[in-house]
């Protein structure tokens, strides 16, 4: 006979197969294999519903920064939740925890910043960037310049206007997308866009002359803002080489482009820095948040506006009235309570500092498990952000067959092994970006379980004759 947790998880499977649309997901494979239902967590392990066990090695997707289980983080909602769970911030209308959380990111941001415009997540905050880079490009009197340059492999979100900027073919297909005011530049990826044996120095050039020459193409009079991700995440974790971002700049300012950082997944401590600003010297003109603000005990995100911005879009406003532009949710005051523990938090514990020594000692064992792998192209990352490639054959580099879906059955067998990493959508990478909490001794437990994992898969891909070792 079925017990009786037994028998809830069955019912919440079938319940899940027959009414749960997941998003990113493979729809005709769920719906025969169905889903693996989280019920709890604490610091970075996970447990679901049929009694395993996993150290997630994601933090969700790059958020959970704080760890799972944050009791000071639950009362702050809880408190807020009871005193006004809600009020709108339209016409003026305000409410203290965002008025404080404003403040407090106003004054933690590493490049001057002058205000804060509160939304729900990633994907709405940079739609807002490109609504303001358009607003303040009008109220300049130069409506033509509207364009917005991302750069392939780039992760910026899912709505209409961003899952464009997003530089990764999944996302477009089937959509007809990107809108037409995007454009896409190469992404800063050593192992498939340098030459053999180039400099950094030599890549930089390449990758900021490819810009300018996009610039030049488009006409620099139609192209509004580039976005890009300090170290970008969902592309696969590229760390820009030395020089990248001063030469980018040098580019941007001769053409009078607006640079808006996406800080979504780097901001708040992922790479040991509070901001990825700061640890890769950059000076953008707009900055998106999310994720980590909160550790996403509840959805929060923003855009943050620099002065030089804010000024032009305060006289569009006086021209054109109303600014017509605002969420529901915006500034929700529960959020912003949950931000503002959070924030308190990951300073009383130096989780940033933290997060950058528990990041060397990943990267330390994940070389040192990984680099001489004859499938590993490279093992690449920054702070608590990592990542390793899996390669056909490294010198030179050459992809295996997407067929295979190599890391794709990593990523699965390592479910068996008790760790929950993920696949990157372009080529085969799997990543890691644990909870900032994570002790030592789980950072080593959590390579060990990818070894573990990859060991399996490419044993099983030998006896397939798919891969020779
Ligand atoms: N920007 C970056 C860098 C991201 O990594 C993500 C999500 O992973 C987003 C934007 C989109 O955020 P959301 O999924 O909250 O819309």
């Amino acid at each position: 006979m079925e017990s009786a947790a037994a028998g809830l998880a069955s019912d919440l499977h079938r319940a899940d197969r027959n009414y749960f649309f997941h998003p990113f997901t493979a729809l005709g494979d769920h719906e025969r294999n169905g889903p693996l239902v989280i019920t709890g967590g604490k610091g970075v392990w996970l447990d679901d519903d049929r009694g395993n066990r996993y150290i997630d090695s994601m933090a969700g997707l790059w958020c959970v920064n704080a760890g799972y289980g944050r009791p000071e983080i639950a009362a702050a909602i809880h408190e807020q939740a009871l005193k006004l769970p809600y009020y709108h911030a339209f016409a003026s209308m305000s409410n203290e925890a965002s008025i404080r959380l404003a403040q407090q990111l106003v004054e933690m941001s590493p490049v001057p910043m002058s205000k804060v415009f509160f939304g729900n997540s990633g994907s709405d905050a940079n739609d807002t960037q490109i609504k303001l880079v358009w607003y303040y490009n009008e109220a300049r009197g130069l409506p033509a310049k509207k364009k917005i340059i991302a750069r392939d492999r780039g992760y910026h979100g899912v709505t209409l206007a961003t899952a464009g900027l997003t530089g990764l073919k999944g996302l477009h297909n089937g959509f007809g997308l990107p809108l037409p005011f995007i454009r896409h530049t190469t992404a800063p990826h050593r192992l498939w866009q340098a030459e053999p044996g180039q400099s950094d120095a030599g890549f930089v050039a390449r990758l900021a002359g490819d810009l300018e020459r996009l610039i030049l193409a488009e006409g620099p009079e139609t192209v509004g803002a580039m976005i890009v991700e300090p170290v970008m995440g969902a592309g696969g974790v590229i760390v820009p080489p030395p020089g990248y971002y001063d030469a980018i700049q040098k580019v941007l300012d001769k053409y009078d482009v607006l640079m808006i950082a996406d800080e979504v997944i780097c901001g708040f401590g992922r790479l040991g820095k509070t901001f990825g600003t700061e640890a890769l010297g950059m000076k953008p003109d707009l900055v998106t948040i999310a994720k980590g603000v909160t550790s996403a005990y509840v959805p929060l995100s923003a855009s943050l506006v620099s002065e030089k911005v804010w000024r032009a879009i305060v006289a569009g406003s006086d021209r054109l009235g109303v600014f017509g532009h605002g969420f529901t949710y915006s500034g929700h005051p529960v959020a912003a309570a949950a931000a503002l523990a959070n924030l308190a938090l990951i300073e009383k514990e130096g989780l940033v500092e933290q997060a950058g020594k528990r990041g060397a000692l990943m990267h330390q064992l994940l070389r040192e498990t990984f680099a001489d792998h004859p499938a590993v192209g490279e093992v690449r990352g920054m702070g608590l952000m990592g990542a390793v490639e899996f390669v056909a054959r490294r010198d030179p580099a050459q992809r295996f067959d997407p067929a295979l879906k190599v890391a794709g059955r990593i990523a699965r067998a390592a479910l068996g092994h008790g760790l929950i990493t993920r696949a990157l959508p372009e080529g085969d990478s799997i990543a890691f970006s644990p909870p900032f909490v994570i002790s030592e001794a789980e950072v080593a437990e959590m390579v060990e379980r990818a070894r573990r994992a990859v060991d399996q898969v490419f044993a099983e891909l030998k006896a397939e004759g798919q891969w020779k070792g």
